[in-house]
């Protein structure tokens, strides 16, 4: 029982803020702050937190509440065990008795597994260097190793004594259960078959062994700090038979593929650094943080996934790869690429060189020079590839194909048109290529992608239809995501070199039956604009616009014939722009890439314009809401604000779904 005074004392010291800041970025906006999410998948920040209030909400889920709700919504614990885990994060002391054995089997299953955890990395720590056997071998080894004693200290390692049962013996008899030392994949029950006995007297007798021993022990904390596995490397050198490393079996509390080791001693640094470096192994985390390089995390364990990535995203946007320069690391970093850009984030990579690790050039170099050569190394991942791949490539027109191709495919991975268009510059002037060219190579990747993604799970593919890369980018400014200038364009494009054109779409007769009409490119187009109230920005093509509309009312609508011939000369210019064949078959042509003209998809291509108008502008009410959102807007306007934001992004969503059907159909 925890007593009234000190769940006051609790609630007092909790501090929300920093409870969910154990689980998220929190930036500051006003006397608030907000985030991602903890309980959804999410790029854009839709969760609040309020000092002042002591509360959380998250404006997409709904989900929230004080710190204890948190918790246990977070974290599935009992109300008593969520008081318990504040105290201990904020150092109270509650007038709770040591544990009891009773006490010890009253938490839920889970909370169990974190009792049992916790309890043998305390074991193993206290071997290191309360038993002869600890000190010398165990010790003795991350010595060795280099290991500083604080280092050893700050990641809790231990040591496993070399007898087969000699930890679990001891939980057993401290009070744990057998259930939870093997539920949480510290021992392991196995019978014994007495064979040598007489037939008759056979018997079949259960025994335990611990999954560990005779190894040190690297405990794998999660994002709270709390131990929820373990990693165990053994120090024989005498059997090639036996596993180098061994690692805590898949558990309640410990799902490999969304856990990173090292995370808990790495997230305030990945913060401040906005930068998270990715390594291989225990031994790497352990020795980058010997030389001061603490936003680092290890994959330890597993390879790389998709979980462990979206860990990293709530803290920063940026990784940079670091393995080991053999063929395996290789392999590794490209996969790790494409795993990262698919999830939206940026990638940098560095290989170590000469089968090196960053365990062991850390232990050949300064910490500084260490820095150094992690800044001055660190590459883009188009750079990397074609770095890498390059000297293959040579002059051979072939290769040089497959490489643009390798690139391209990558570059179809990343979920944010803007960014795709930065690095399709990018790898046109790295690899010489037109940039209209990849274009197309990039869009039929994505429209195959989509393609299948929607013959697997055809009810969810709304989540992920891609948006499509219709523009080339003039520059960068337009990353700003100041205007919808390109999309504009297409839309007065497509008026000038068809609006005359008739389509057919489906429409209502008088008794409500479908039946397909004709109509006019131009009614088409500009009812959809109405429909949603857009005017166009750009005061050239929004004159242009107009002309059409007023046309429309008189039944005569012009063709281009009219607008070359028009009394403003910029509209002449205009005009011939983009007359003259805005997709320059030639070039397409030459290189065998074949595209459907224009007018056979009439249709598409006029809905294509304006979900892509459409959704470019929501685009931009997005990101001013989020401009003023930084500006510390008061809490009510934030609120507002984010709610806002909350539908936009719904509806883009919708639009995105839409363009990607249109493309596609
Ligand atoms: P050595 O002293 O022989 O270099 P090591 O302990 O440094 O051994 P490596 O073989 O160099 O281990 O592996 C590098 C990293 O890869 C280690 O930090 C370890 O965390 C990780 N690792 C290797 N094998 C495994 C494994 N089976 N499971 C989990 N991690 C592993
Ligand atoms: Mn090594």
């Amino acid at each position: 029982m925890i007593t009234k005074e000190d769940i006051d004392k609790i609630f007092d010291a909790a501090r929300i803020e920093e409870v969910v800041g154990d689980y998220v970025a929190l930036k500051k906006r006003g006397a608030n702050l907000i985030g991602l999410c903890p309980f959804h998948d999410e790029k854009t920040p839709s969760f609040y937190v309020s000092p002042a209030k002591g509360i959380c909400k998250c404006f997409g889920c709904g989900k929230g509440g004080n710190a204890v709700n948190f918790l246990m919504e977070k974290e599935a614990m009992t109300y008593p065990d969520a008081l318990r885990f504040l105290a201990k994060k904020y150092n109270i002391d509650i007038q709770e008795e040591e544990q009891s054995p009773e006490q010890i089997q009253s938490h839920n299953d889970r909370e169990s597994l974190f009792v049992v955890s916790s309890f043998a990395q305390k074991h193993f720590s206290e071997n290191l260097y309360n038993t002869d056997e600890g000190k010398s071998v165990g010790l003795g080894y991350f010595k060795e190793r280099g290991f500083r004693e604080d280092i050893i200290q700050k990641f809790q390692l231990g040591y496993s004594i070399n007898h087969r049962s000699a930890f679990s013996d001891i939980a057993i008899a401290t009070g744990h259960k057998l259930e939870y030392l093997v539920k949480a994949g510290l021992t392991i029950e196995y019978s014994n078959n007495r064979e040598d006995e007489p037939a008759s007297e056979t018997t079949t007798e259960t025994k335990i062994s611990d999954r560990f021993w005779g190894r040190v022990m690297f405990p794998i904390h999660n994002v709270t700090g709390r131990v929820i596995a373990f990693g165990g490397r053994t120090l024989r050198t005498d059997t090639k038979k036996i596993a180098k490393y061994i690692n805590s079996p898949e558990t309640e509390i410990y799902h490999k593929s969304d856990v990173l080791y090292g995370i808990y001693f790495a997230k305030k640094e990945i913060i401040n650094q906005d930068n998270c470096f990715l390594v291989e192994g225990y031994t790497d985390v352990v020795s980058m943080h010997q030389a001061g390089i603490e936003n680092v995390v290890a994959s330890s364990g597993t390879s790389l996934t998709h979980g462990q990535i979206k860990l990293i995203r709530r803290f920063t946007n940026n990784i940079t790869i670091l393995y080991d320069g053999d063929s395996a690391g290789i392999k590794a970093s490209f996969r790790g690429i494409d795993l990262i850009l698919e999830e939206g984030l940026n990638v940098k990579v560095l290989l170590f060189p000469n089968g090196d690790d960053p365990d062991s050039y850390s232990k050949k170099v300064s910490s500084e020079q260490l820095k150094e050569f992690i800044n001055n190394n660190s590459k883009d991942f188009i750079s990397f590839k074609t770095n890498l791949l390059m000297n293959d490539v040579k002059n051979d027109p072939i290769k040089k194909a497959g490489l643009i191709k390798e690139i391209v495919e990558s570059i179809a991975l990343i979920p944010e048109a803007i960014y795709r268009s930065v690095y399709v510059k990018e790898c046109s002037r790295i690899m010489d290529v037109e940039e209209h060219i990849l274009l197309s190579e990039l869009n039929k990747i994505r429209s195959k992608k989509f393609n299948d993604k929607k013959t697997q799970a055809p009810e969810q593919h709304t989540e992920s239809v891609p948006d499509f890369d219709t523009t080339i980018l003039e520059d960068k400014k337009d990353i700003t995501l100041s205007n919808a200038e390109h999309q504009e364009r297409d839309v007065i494009r497509i008026l000038i070199n068809y609006g005359n054109k008739e389509v057919r779409v489906d429409s209502q007769d008088d008794e409500g039956n479908t039946i397909e009409i004709g109509v006019t490119v131009a009614q088409l187009l500009i009812h959809e604009l109405q429909h949603d109230n857009i005017v166009l920005d750009n005061l050239l093509y929004n004159s242009i616009y107009n002309e059409f509309v007023e046309h429309l009312e008189k039944e005569s609508i012009p063709d281009y014939n009219y607008f070359i011939g028009h009394e403003n000369s910029a509209i002449c210019s205009l005009t011939i722009d983009l007359i003259s064949s805005p997709y320059s078959l030639s070039n397409w042509e030459q290189h065998s890439i074949y595209i459907t003209r224009e007018e056979d998809i009439l249709k598409k291509s006029i809905l294509s314009a304006v979900y892509a108008l459409k959704s470019r502008r929501l685009e931009i009410m997005i990101h001013d809401i989020q401009k003023r959102l930084k500006e510390n807007p008061e809490e009510e306007e934030m609120i507002q604000l984010m709610q806002t934001q909350h539908q936009l992004l719904e509806a883009k969503k919708e639009f995105n779904a839409l363009l990607g059907r249109t493309i596609l159909k």
